[in-house]
């Protein structure tokens, strides 16, 4: 299996390149062709695993095509740290795209936050509550989202992030492509799995 197998863009094999992978990971290689048909797609994997290139590659692929400036892929983490983590692998995969990103989460300044996104982000990484402070004020505009991405979804629920995660969903349109990464799946995330994934193909490494 090489990443030249899944046909994707050669902007994003050049992006590959840059980010020092030879060969996809184990979930790379099961939830990469899936995800780039369109499926609904269930991760369980853990952190170290190459989890995060697993989503990040079949959405940089996604919004190659289609207008740039909207905000058409959004990323939830549980925390900063995550976020960032998941920031620097878009910007390593997307260096040769053109399609910009940013991480959102709290404990910093909105301002520069507001600024970027006037300024058209096409991906966001962000944290719940921050990311429905932007939604409350009117900074964030949801239209276009065509891909979600949950990361983490168990930790998500250990920090009681539910609610949140509820009240993003209903401001989302529900024509979407939807991936949930988590490394277990506990009763919660297999009700929240039933509720906002259509047909999801699961794949477990
Ligand atoms: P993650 O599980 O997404 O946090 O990734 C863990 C680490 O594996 C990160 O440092 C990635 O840069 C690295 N990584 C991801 N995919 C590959 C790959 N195909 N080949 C080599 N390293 C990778």
């Amino acid at each position: 299996m090489s990443f030249e197998s899944f046909n994707l863009h050669p902007a994003l094999l050049d992006g590959v390149k840059s980010a020092g992978y030879t060969a996809p990971t184990p979930i790379q290689a099961q939830a990469i062709p899936p995800a780039l048909e369109g499926r609904d797609l269930i991760g369980l994997a853990q952190t170290g695993t190459g989890k995060t290139a697993a989503f990040v590659l079949p959405m940089l692929q996604k919004l190659l095509r289609g207008q740039r400036g909207k905000l058409r892929g959004l990323i939830i983490s549980p925390t900063r740290e995550l976020a960032e983590q998941i920031y620097d692998t878009v910007k390593t995969l997307s260096r040769h795209t053109g399609l910009r990103s940013m991480a959102i989460y709290g404990g910093v300044g909105m301002e520069a936050q507001k600024s970027k996104l006037r300024a058209g982000m096409d991906i966001v990484i962000a944290c719940p509550g921050r990311l429905l402070d932007h939604v409350w004020q009117g900074t964030i505009d949801f239209n276009n989202v065509e891909m979600l991405v949950i990361d983490e979804a168990d930790r998500m629920f250990d920090m009681g992030f539910l609610p949140d995660i509820h009240k993003i969903l209903k401001c989302l349109v529900r024509e979407r492509q939807t991936l949930l990464f988590s490394a277990t799946m506990p009763g919660d995330v297999k009700k929240l799995v039933t509720q906002i994934l259509t047909d999801p193909v699961t794949v477990q490494i």
